[in-house]
């Protein structure tokens, strides 16, 4: 490590958000010691070192780096995913490390990937970590895995189709062999569907896709690497199927009941609601260019995201953001929307802050790293201007995103002053 690495960092912080929601601190200090937060206290507890860099956060609020539980670096919002069958697979990877960039940008430090062609967020976590691009850090899911017809089986229907997004898998031996597949890339996450979806041209929305056992087959194989479960579930079968199953965190949740809930608050399974990427298809419409089948299905659905999220909430189901980012208008880069849909649904802003730190590390298994800022964790630290607890709105705009740090590093800087 350089010298200049090794060197001592603290934070004067006006206000502390650390992310466990706890009340928010005036006046604080965080000590970093490389890619490490070494202290946290008030200004009079903490003693800074004479030779420490001082970053004067003192008229910002200082928060933990926020984590999206739920993106697509591959998809760029356009208003159907079919629009990726027109780019040479090249452009594909070089669009995601620009979104990945804007991703960073907007104080998003962690993102896990749900859903990639070709490797290439593994790739781009890769090309990340290496130093060779900047982004956030990424977790990766490689390809989706469905059963044929099912959410991710992405077939026109003249037979041809953007097969590389997905592997399809009917069966429990196939269900093995695909996620054995992914393993084999080097994925951290296994994502499936256990429901239809709204982007996919042939399948009702609330159907169940792929038995308990074939799900099962699929946590029991991610399990054996130490892996584990993503599942993509609108319906309330698909839900609870995944959910008996052993899978960790449902995705989108829609048509959540009290009973699938119980059972999530009971097991700890995480809901990641993804307000947001519903909200993008409704607002922008037929108008925009987004398929009629993809309309029926949101339009059919959309009370259900505010109200699921309203019932975890209720249920104690633990409550991880994640916007579903590169669906139909819902642009990298701009995911703290999905924070200020949550709060409308009924949420606090403090709760929405802990479900893009604290509870989405926990939710993608970073829990103990990154997503509180306490002494042993990574130093991923946002400042912010103005107060996202009176008003979570500020969090979306990138000018009062004054600095994002990653990782002890430094990775965005809109005009914080650094002392010697
Ligand atoms: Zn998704």
């Amino acid at each position: 490590m350089m010298e200049a690495e090794r060197r001592l960092k603290a934070i004067k912080c006006g206000t502390l958000i650390d992310g466990t929601g706890e009340n928010s601190r005036r006046n604080m200090v965080i000590l970093i010691e490389g890619d490490t937060i070494r202290d946290v206290g008030s200004e009079g507890e903490v003693e800074i070192p004479g030779d420490a860099e001082i970053i004067d956060a003192s008229k910002l609020t200082v928060m933990p780096g926020l984590i999206d539980a739920h993106v697509h670096l591959c998809i760029n919002g356009e208003p159907s995913v079919f629009a990726l069958l027109q780019y040479p697979p090249g452009l594909i990877q070089l669009m995601a490390a620009r979104n990945a960039l804007q991703t960073l940008e907007a104080g998003f430090t962690t993102v896990r990937d749900l859903g990639a062609p070709m490797g290439f967020a593994i790739s781009l976590r890769e090309a990340i970590n290496r130093g060779i691009m900047r982004g956030p850090r990424i977790l990766a899911a490689g390809r989706i895995i469905s059963q044929t017809g099912g959410h991710g089986d992405f077939r026109l229907p003249i037979g041809i189709g953007f097969e590389e997004f997905s592997r399809l898998a009917d069966g429990v031996d196939e269900m093995r062999k695909a996620v054995r597949m992914e393993l084999r890339e080097g994925v951290d996450w296994i994502k499936i569907c256990s429901s239809g979806g709204v982007m996919s041209p042939r399948d009702p929305v609330d159907v169940r896709q792929f038995t308990v056992d074939e799900i099962r087959a699929a946590v029991e194989e991610a399990a054996a690497y130490g892996r584990s479960v993503a599942s993509h579930a609108h319906g309330t079968t698909g839900i609870k199927n995944a959910v008996l199953a052993g899978v960790k965190t449902i995705e989108h949740g829609t048509l959540l009941d009290e009973e699938a809930a119980e059972m999530m608050a009971e097991r700890g399974v995480y809901h990641i609601p993804t307000l947001v990427a519903s909200y993008n298809i409704l607002k922008h419409g037929r108008e925009a260019g987004i398929p009629e089948y993809a309309m029926r299905k949101a339009e059919q659905i959309a009370e259900y995201p505010a109200r699921s999220l309203r019932l975890s909430h209720r249920m104690g189901v633990p409550i991880a953001m994640g916007t579903d980012s590169g669906t139909p208008f819902n642009r990298h880069g701009e995911n703290a929307k999905e924070l200020e849909l949550m709060v409308e649904a009924g949420l606090k802003p403090m709760e929405a802050i802990v479900a893009a730190t604290k509870t989405a590390a926990e939710a993608i298994r970073l829990g103990g790293r990154t997503g509180v800022l306490k002494p042993g964790m990574w130093a991923d630290i946002i400042a912010v201007e103005g107060d996202p607890l009176s008003d979570i709105r500020v969090l979306q705009d990138k000018s009062r995103i004054k600095m994002v740090m990653k990782g002890g590093v430094i990775e965005v800087d809109r005009g914080v002053e650094v002392i010697g």
